[in-house]
């Protein structure tokens, strides 16, 4: 085993490798950008190097910086997580000729993989089963066109180079592919550098359940399936393991399909072999197909490791250290069932915008295994995946593992950023999910069920406006009727209330229409009802946890009048992210809903148009700018001001 390693990765996974380098006895080096000086992965590694600036180019992508830091600590290796440097060939063969232990697989077997039309024409020659269409090198118009009628209608365009769902584009009609093609193709060349497709048939009920797998370079075992259907836009939300529904004579067929996978290019260490199954046809022994290799750790591991009692990255470093396989397939066994929900800081409401912000209030509960990069007080900050936290339950069966997420996720508090919470325990309480009956279009099929919000839902803002009348505290609402006045306007961001005190013990909250508040028996009671919600008073307002999330934010005069003054002809950025063009220059005319710039973010494209004609006076960003949500990009006069 190792002495020290470096951990070449931030957030959640940074501090989850920790945690079994702990357990190891394995001391620990982490690297940090200006962006994360404060961070938890520092806070909790026994040594720490500053590798660069916050963008990512310039501190967790810097291979050379890392090398030279785990020289110059004595870290005899590399622990890259996922994302930044994790499947980069080049820099697993840098770390080796600098003489230190990449903690995954050969940059061979990543280059192996790193393609998708060359993954599958290496998996169909070692007998895995690929997605049905066209992989092959001709790439001209007439020849995708014949090859997508040859498949038949509907075809998945996909770039060759994607990942992270980008260049992939659906077309239901013949008549539409030409465009589809070329779409896919720029954004595939915008995204990758290389505008190569291919073609597939494009699955009608498509379910995503992929096989864990681990090598030692010659032999390699499965640890089962998870599966990843629950997915918004192409990206996982929940993940579960096993698979609902899985039979044994499926999960022996996938089992042996990704073993042969992995053992095809010699694959050492932890990955993830992709398939797709269609859900119409339920599971078959010959009903799913090869999509894709993941090389690395993936971000869904710990249900794994809930079902099967194995530590990843504990295997993952006994074997980099050159230990043998850990166990044989025959020792590995399915006990339970488990969950994980990525808990993001995003808007929901406004399309799932990646959102910002310092966590004022953040608390976990005992009842889950929480994978977390920050703590209260640390700051989501624009430079990186807005992931808060992942929580993780295991119970005895399905409906045991999901009432615990239910649960987990209804005790789990955060504030000083929108999440995602409230969709995610929507999630939980959904009834085809709660049958098991998954695939990758429930989400958006339900998606106004899942963010709607029930008309009962006024209660949660009820009892935020008694926390933000000062009436929460337990030394003070025993004595309502000590408050003066007795009738007051009680204001916060974007709405306000009317409070009335009637006597020791007993309000009205006015919203929309009155509400009977009571204080008995140590609980808070709203229109007869019992309340467990949770009302929580923190640096940036007031917050209600355990039915519907609100967050109250005190009124800031300074900002309302900012947000008022709507004419100052900016354009700003919705969301913190990437500028990736600029489409104006000063001095240019532009009318309504011409195309500014575009800005990526949360690995997608958003195009920011004018919403009115006028004469473009200052552009105040360019392609690169790192930018936060409410930054100015663009500033327009009217025509006439010229
Ligand atoms: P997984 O199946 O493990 O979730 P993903 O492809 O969604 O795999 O990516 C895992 C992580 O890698 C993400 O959470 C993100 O941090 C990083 N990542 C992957 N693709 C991109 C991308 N195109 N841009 C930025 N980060 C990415
Ligand atoms: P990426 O590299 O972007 O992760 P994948 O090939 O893994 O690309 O596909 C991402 C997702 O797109 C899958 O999880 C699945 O939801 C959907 N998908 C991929 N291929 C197909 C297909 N042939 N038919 C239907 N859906 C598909
Ligand atoms: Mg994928």
């Amino acid at each position: 085993m190792f002495d020290k390693i470096l951990i070449a990765n931030r957030g959640e996974i940074a501090c989850r490798i920790i945690d079994s380098c702990r357990r190891l006895g394995v001391a620990t080096v982490a690297v940090y950008s200006d962006a994360d000086r404060a961070a938890r992965h520092v806070a909790m590694a026994d040594q720490a190097v500053h590798v660069g600036g916050p963008a990512p180019a310039d501190s967790y992508l810097r291979g050379d910086a890392i090398i030279a830091a785990a020289r110059a600590t004595g870290a005899q290796a590399i622990h890259p997580g996922y994302g930044f440097l994790s499947e980069n060939p080049d820099f697993v063969d840098a770390v080796g000729t600098a003489g230190l232990v990449f903690i995954g697989p050969s940059a061979s077997a990543i280059r192996a993989m790193g393609l998708k039309d060359a993954a599958k024409a290496l998996m169909e020659e070692a007998g895995v089963p690929v997605v049905p269409g066209y992989h092959g090198a001709d790439q001209g118009d007439a020849h995708l066109a014949a090859q997508a009628d040859l498949i038949g209608y509907p075809v998945l365009i996909k770039a060759v180079a994607g990942g992270g769902g980008k260049g992939m584009r659906r077309v239901d009609d013949p008549a539409h592919f030409a465009e589809s093609l070329a779409s896919a193709r720029s954004e595939a060349q915008g995204a990758f550098g290389n505008p190569a497709v291919l073609i597939e048939k494009y699955i009608l009920q498509p379910r995503h359940i992929e096989m864990q797998i681990f090598g030692d370079g010659t032999r390699a075992v499965h640890l089962y399936e998870r599966d990843c259907s629950l997915q918004r836009r192409h990206q996982k939300v929940i993940e579960e393991a096993p698979a609902p529904g899985m039979t044994p004579q499926m999960r022996t067929a996938m089992g042996d399909a990704a073993t042969r996978a992995a053992e095809a290019i010699g694959y050492s260490g932890a990955g993830t072999v992709e398939f797709i199954v269609d859900a119409a046809d339920g599971l078959r022994p010959d009903g799913f197909w090869f999509m894709e290799m993941n090389t690395r750790l993936q971000v869904e591991h710990p249900v794994t490791e809930a079902i099967t009692g194995i530590d990843l990255v504990e295997w993952q470093l006994r074997v980099a250290s050159g230990e043998s396989l850990p166990a044989r397939q025959q020792d590995l066994t399915i006990t339970g069932h488990a969950f994980e929900a990525r808990l993001y800081a995003e808007d929901v409401p406004a399309g799932f915008l990646p959102a910002t912000g310092r966590l004022s209030h953040l608390r976990f509960p005992d009842n889950a295994r929480i994978e977390t990069g920050v703590r209260a007080g640390d700051a989501i900050s624009p430079w990186y995946d807005p992931m808060i936290a992942k929580v993780v339950t295991h119970g005895p069966t399905r409906a045991t593992a999901l009432r615990a997420l239910e649960q987990a996720l209804v005790d789990t508090e955060v504030a000083g950023s929108v999440t995602n919470l409230d969709f995610l325990i929507a999630l939980t309480r959904h009834a085809g999910f709660r049958r098991g009956e998954v695939d990758t279009g429930l989400i958006t099929r339900d998606l106004e069920a899942l963010i709607g919000s029930a008309p009962s839902d006024d209660r949660a803002l009820v009892l935020g406006v008694i926390g933000l009348a000062g009436l929460a505290d337990p030394q003070v609402h025993g004595g309502m009727t000590l408050w003066h006045p007795l009738r007051r306007t009680i204001a916060w961001e974007g709405g306000t209330a009317i409070l009335e005190v009637q006597g020791p013990g007993a309000a009205t909250v006015t919203l929309d229409r009155p509400h009977q508040v009571r204080w008995q028996g140590g609980r808070w009671w709203v229109d007869g009802d019992l309340c467990r919600e949770r009302i929580v008073i923190h640096p940036a307002g007031v917050s209600v946890f355990g039915g519907r999330v609100v967050h109250l934010m005190p009124l800031d005069p300074l900002a309302r009048h900012a947000a008022a003054d709507g004419g100052d002809g900016l354009t700003r950025s919705p969301m913190p992210g990437l500028v990736r063009s600029v489409h104006v220059t000063a001095g240019q005319a532009v009318v309504a809903g011409d195309r500014l710039a575009v800005l990526e973010a949360m690995k997608m494209e958003h195009s920011l148009t004018a919403t009115r004609d006028g004469i473009v006076a200052e552009v105040l960003a360019r392609p690169g700018d790192q930018v936060e949500a409410g930054a100015a990009l663009i500033r327009l006069t009217d025509p006439a001001d010229g």
